[in-house]
């Protein structure tokens, strides 16, 4: 835990005999906070761009059944290379989505990274049936530890009901549990849940899982997770790339936190995130990578490189915020990361830097951290990371 923080000179007369460790020329940070990923998810490279969102959906989904042991061994894989990739570049905690939860809290919970593993329910149509037993899943806090906390995420408006999501934010209450959901990613959220129409419907009809009892909601998904009370809650809405200015002042009024993800939103190409605005009217922005099949990879400095490039108006100081302080209070926890205070865990991440704005010379490099601290202890980021089983 931090104890202090100040000069060398003053700790030092405070803590006569403490042992020292000059980390040289450089910035200290807080470790680093990556709001949204899927670290199951690691093992995937994006590929080329894809025409529309459903068809990098329908990449993703299988079409036959695959066995569970096959799926359980790819979350194993893509977890290992995902926390690995994470201390690599400085990244101490995330707020992860794991559909696979099941395997992948007992895999994390004795690992190096902290984890708000938001258990991942979809239940739609067909699959409206499954709704309890995955919100079962999501809420169980079995593998809870020192370094990971179980939380929930309906899926997205096109994958969970209206009511299967008053279901998860009514079990996220109940237990004071952290609350996620995929908000407003795609335009093809708007005629969905108006008139069921669009590619989204299109992938309900490929997967061949779609019934006519699902309930139309016009006003597109922000006015839609704000009927449901989401907005009220301190929900992590993952993305919220398409926002008018009405909907940005219901998310304004509430109490939501947005994960923006830069070079995941890029991939797409998505219409310019409206990022600045928030911040301009209050809402809590977080920067996340999202997972390895839509990102290059886990770095989430390069996400903020991206926004120094967009935005060369922001000083650096507000950028680093949104991967430390703010991404801690969108993932609930801000009292114990995302700050360099007294009180608060001792992870911490070192990058070399010089000059006047040492925080904006990392950001117009490439240059990887060179030491990363999580709870006093340094890791060693230059081997392999491997997460044990349970
Ligand atoms: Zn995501």
């Amino acid at each position: 835990m931090i104890i202090a923080v100040s000069t060398s000179d003053e700790l030092q007369r405070a803590y006569p005999g403490a042992e020292i460790t000059d980390a040289g020329d450089g910035v200290l940070l807080p470790g680093l906070v990556n709001a949204h990923v899927h670290l199951e998810l690691s093992a995937l490279t994006p590929g080329e761009p894809p025409g529309r969102f459903v068809d990098w959906i329908k990449r993703l989904v299988p079409r036959s059944p695959v066995s569970a042991d096959v799926v359980a061994e790819f979350a194993r894989r893509g977890v290992a290379t995902g926390v690995s990739q994470c201390l690599r570049f400085g990244v101490t905690s995330v707020g992860d989505i794991s559909r696979q939860c099941g395997v992948t809290r007992p895999l994390l919970k004795r690992g190096p990274l902290r984890v708000v593993s938001y258990g991942e329910v979809q239940a739609m149509a067909n699959r409206r049936g499954l709704l309890e037993e995955r919100v079962a899943a999501a809420v169980d806090g079995k593998d809870n530890s020192d370094r990971l906390r179980a939380g929930i995420s309906p899926h997205a408006p096109y994958s969970v009901e209206m009511g299967g999501y008053r279901r998860c934010l009514e079990a996220a209450r109940e237990r004071g549990l952290p609350l996620a959901t995929h908000l407003a990613e795609t335009a093809d959220e708007a005629p969905f849940l108006a008139k069921h129409e669009g590619p989204l419907r299109e992938l309900w009809e490929y997967l061949g899982a779609w019934d006519d009892a699902v309930a139309a909601f016009a006003g597109g998904p922000i006015r839609f997770a704000h009927a449901v009370g989401m907005l009220e809650y301190p929900t992590l809405l993952a993305h919220v790339n398409y926002c008018d200015d009405h909907e940005m002042a219901l998310l304004a009024a509430g109490r939501a936190s947005i994960a923006y993800c830069p070079r995941t939103h890029a991939y797409f190409g998505h219409p310019p995130h409206r990022w600045r605005e928030m911040l301009r009217v209050g809402i809590n922005v977080a920067v996340g990578t999202d997972s390895c099949a839509s990102s290059p990879d886990l770095n989430l400095v390069d996400d903020l490189r991206l926004l120094r490039q967009l935005a060369p108006e922001i000083p650096a100081l507000a950028l680093w915020e949104l991967a430390t302080v703010r991404a801690a209070r969108a993932i609930g926890m801000e009292t114990r990361v995302g700050t360099l205070e007294a009180g608060k865990a001792a992870d911490f991440v070192v990058f070399s830097a010089s000059g006047n704005d040492p925080l904006a010379t990392v950001l117009e490099s490439e240059t990887l951290p060179k030491q990363v601290w999580i709870a006093g202890e340094p890791v060693q980021i230059s081997c392999q990371i491997t997460v044990h089983d349970s």
